[in-house]
């Protein structure tokens, strides 16, 4: 643990100097991501509607730093949220080999919070079915959203929140671009393909390295992911290492490309289905905001926060 809440005031005020003060600097450190990810959580929240008032919320629980800090966070926004809303924790025991199925129920059941353990050998389904050597995740994933669905809808949630964060999200939208030939990423809010649920990601604001600080600081029981045995997806590892490099050459690359899929344009694009290049004509109005079609564009200087420079 790289970080602790000090409750013990009279421990830190007897603690030599330079221990207290390294406690106060961490104490403070924690304060600030707190902040930091209740503000992100709760403008997603606004920005996209996701919770209304008499909503009943079933919180996804893998048992990963993501699922557990979004459950966090939702705790902290309910007490103070301007309007009622429940939350119940849900999870799905797949079965897998050396899954610890008593750490959720444990921890869940000292937060006092409403959950529910669902337990469904999906484990041997997939086994059985998927030849040996193939990837299991497809077969998996689609058992466990109509079981989810399932369990939501006898728990009377109408909406689920999953944990995907800020470089999930970025991760899908480089995927569809270079696998799948879209410009398509992963919404913070949709509706469910059986068309029954709204689906929230609360976390869509927040940066993956926030959320593993979170895990440090609250020391979240995690469970491993590789219990299934199934390989990681590479190419979603590849796209993740390429980001990752992007950030590292130019600080702030993340920070943009996040800001721009919040800013399409779907003129200066090429799909005809979003922008009718067919039938543009000249309107015969000079328009100061129009495009000037010869300029070079200009980009801000480096340096400036939050803004880099194009370079690949
Ligand atoms: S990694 Fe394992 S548990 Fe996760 S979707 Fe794939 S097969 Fe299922």
């Amino acid at each position: 643990m790289t970080a602790v809440w000090i409750d013990d005031e009279a421990a830190v005020a007897a603690a030599p100097p330079e221990a207290a003060q390294k406690a106060v600097k961490i104490e403070r450190e924690a304060h600030k991501l707190e902040k930091r990810l209740c503000r992100l959580v709760g403008q997603a929240i606004v920005d996209f509607n996701m919770i209304e008032a008499g909503d009943r919320v079933m919180v996804c629980m893998s048992g990963g730093k993501d699922s557990y800090g979004m459950l966090d966070i939702l705790m902290k926004l309910r007490q103070r949220a301007p309007v009622d809303f429940e939350l119940v924790a849900v999870n799905l025991d797949q079965k897998q080999p050396g899954f610890p199925d008593h750490i959720l129920p444990d921890y869940l059941g000292r937060l006092g919070i409403p959950f529910h353990i669902e337990t469904q050998d999906t484990y041997s389904i997939v086994k059985e079915k998927v030849p040996e050597g193939k990837t299991m995740c497809s077969l998996c994933s689609r058992l466990r959203r109509g079981i989810l669905y399932r369990v939501a809808r006898e728990l009377g949630c109408n909406k689920l929140a999953l944990g995907h964060h800020r470089d999930d999200m970025l991760q899908t939208f480089f995927l569809n671009m270079f696998f799948g030939g879209k410009l398509k990423g992963m919404p913070p809010k949709l509706i469910s393909d059986n068309g029954e649920f709204t689906v929230i990601r609360p976390l869509a604001n927040v940066a993956e390295k926030d959320l593993v600080r979170w895990a440090e600081h609250r020391q979240f029981p995690i469970i491993p992911c590789t219990l299934c045995g199934s390989q990681e997806n590479l190419q979603r590892k590849q796209v993740g290492n390429m980001i990752r490099e992007w950030e590292k050459k130019h600080p702030g690359r993340i920070e943009n490309m996040f800001t721009a899929l919040q800013n399409v344009v779907p003129s200066h694009l090429m799909d005809g289905t979003l922008h009718d290049f067919k039938n543009l004509k000249p309107t015969g109005v000079p328009d100061d905001d129009g495009d000037k079609a010869f300029d070079e564009e200009s980009f801000p200087s480096p340096g400036l926060p939050g803004l880099q420079v194009v370079q690949l």
